[in-house]
């Protein structure tokens, strides 16, 4: 049961290269379908989130995160009326862009194209799946719908939005210089992120001891449902007992969140009342927190920024991130035929033309920004003869 303000597939704005409807899938049905069986998507499952992949095998990956948003982005599209499928694909296809190394990597990435025209993991999402991806004999990337890649490009600075906006007049970069709003599904996924990770960052920095249950006492999004699950379960103030307290303190936090923007949502959609997805699209932000949980969930963010992702143990690896990718982005820069053979011809295929560096530097970061944690480290090793991670 689609609202009349969410995506519906058979009024999508349309792929790129016209292609004839699946007989038994709708459009953004397809689109899932192809994003889980890219080759990008299953590097997901060897790249950063917070902790390095080999630092343990139960920490979440960049995939194990994807499926936590399209899980949180479902349960709330269904009751609000918006389209599932196409949250499902968007949350999927959220991270593809991401560097090896979490921010760590995409931060290094950025600086090393500083004079290239920068490095965005939003923008590179959308390059994967647009330009990136090989799979199809008729054009280059997924060839995906407006809506999903509308939803995926979920930042953009102006001037790569200018420069979007010439290649694809009208398409998915005009928001930004509009400065109006993607759909109800792409703003979905944004807060499906956010509170995907910003639970799981609790469970993954309880499980490598950076923080503690005490520590989150500070935290009042956390605590209370701390204290609430103690009081119905005081067998779970033994210490032994500790993972059962913080996974039912942590499910009742996401139910907490997820109630709290499905009411604080309907009450914005009541007010504004849009008919259609581009009247949600000219309205201010419509998927949203209650003021109270946007409040708590500040705080419990400004809490993981100090606790865990600027932890001295954590910095340190993540200094050794920096390395591993400036040491690559020079290397392959000053001899591309360590590259693999698609990206040696690429960037063979710049050679005379007017911004010859440039382009030869995005091949690299294009090359970097595809690797695993492991590939990265292992070609770091192979080609600067040190082992750093
Ligand atoms: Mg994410």
């Amino acid at each position: 049961m689609l609202a009349a303000f969410a995506c519906d597939p058979a009024q999508s704005r349309g792929r790129r290269y016209p292609q004839a409807p699946a007989p038994t899938r709708t459009e953004y049905q397809r689109d899932r379908d192809r994003i889980v069986h890219c080759t990008a998507f299953r590097r997901l499952v060897y790249k950063t989130q917070v902790f390095l992949n080999h630092e343990g095998d139960l920490f979440r990956t960049r995939l194990t995160h994807s499926l936590e948003v399209a899980q949180l982005g479902r349960s709330i599209a269904r009751s609000l009326g918006l389209n599932e499928d196409l949250v499902e694909a968007i949350a999927l296809a959220h991270d593809l862009g991401h560097t090896p190394f979490g921010h760590a990597g995409q931060d290094a990435l950025n600086e090393c194209m500083s004079q290239f025209g920068g490095f965005e993991h939003n923008l590179q999402s959308l390059r994967v799946v647009d330009q990136l991806e090989q799979r199809y004999p008729q054009f280059d990337g997924l060839n995906l719908t407006f809506e999903t890649r509308e939803g995926i490009l979920k930042h953009c600075s102006i001037a790569h939005s200018q420069v979007l906006d010439q290649s694809e007049p009208g398409g998915v970069g005009r928001r930004f210089l509009d400065r109006t709003q993607p759909s109800l599904e792409a703003q979905l996924c944004n807060l499906a992120d956010e509170i995907a990770y910003n639970a799981h960052d609790i469970d993954d920095g309880v499980r490598s001891g950076l923080i503690t249950l005490e520590h989150l006492q500070e935290v009042a999004l956390f605590d209370d449902f701390r204290r609430q699950t103690l009081t119905e379960y005081p067998h779970l103030h033994d210490k032994a007992q500790g993972r059962r307290l913080l996974y039912e303190s942590i499910r009742r936090m996401l139910s907490a969140q997820v109630y709290d923007v499905i009411a604080a949502t309907r009450r914005e959609l009541e007010a504004a009342m849009p008919r259609s997805v581009d009247e949600a699209r000219h309205a201010p932000p419509l998927l949203r927190f209650g003021d109270a949980m946007r409040n708590k969930s500040q705080e419990l963010k400004v809490f993981l920024l100090h606790r865990l992702y600027r932890h001295p143990q954590v910095l340190q690896t993540t200094g050794q991130a920096r390395q591993v990718v400036r040491d690559l982005f020079d290397a392959y820069l000053a001899q591309p035929r360590e590259m693999a053979d698609g990206f040696l011809a690429r960037s063979g295929a710049t050679r005379g033309a007017k911004d010859e560096t440039s382009t030869a530097a995005r091949v690299v970061a294009d090359y970097i920004a595809g690797m695993t944690d492991r590939f990265a480290g292992r070609e770091h090793e192979r080609l600067t003869g040190l082992k750093l991670l």
